[in-house]
């Protein structure tokens, strides 16, 4: 479980660096910065669950790291455009090709 959430921490921040060099070319980032959020938040969650899990009861408690990780970073998939507006972005893109 540690060496999936390490993977997917480092997979997340190359969206993250894509978008930002698109942009220091000046180049629209509409959606590879939906990709990035989409993709680091949803990943976000999975890493704060496993850590929980990982803890047992110790992650479970009220106040620990893993569950303060784990209830804040939900919120992430809501605000500055949920996860599905996220998808709907990034698909209208596509199918517009
Ligand atoms: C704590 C917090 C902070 C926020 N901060 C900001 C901010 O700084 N700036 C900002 O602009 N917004 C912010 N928002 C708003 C947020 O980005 C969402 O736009 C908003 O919460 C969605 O509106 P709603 O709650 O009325 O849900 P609804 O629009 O009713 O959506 C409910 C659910 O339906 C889904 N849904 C809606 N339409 C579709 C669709 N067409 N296809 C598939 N699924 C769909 C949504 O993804 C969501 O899961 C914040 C929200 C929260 C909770």
């Amino acid at each position: 479980m540690i060496a999936d959430s390490a993977t997917e921490i480092a997979a997340a921040r190359l969206p993250v660096r894509n978008a930002a060099a698109k942009k220091d070319r000046d180049e629209r980032i509409t959606v590879e910065c939906s990709m990035a959020k989409l993709f680091a938040t949803e990943m976000a969650s999975r890493v704060a669950d496993r850590a929980v899990q990982v803890l047992g009861g110790m992650g479970y408690i009220r106040n620990s790291i893993a569950e303060c990780h784990f209830r804040d970073l939900r919120v992430y998939r809501l605000c500055e455009r949920t996860s599905e507006i996220q998808r709907l972005v990034i698909a209208r893109r596509l199918l517009n090709r």
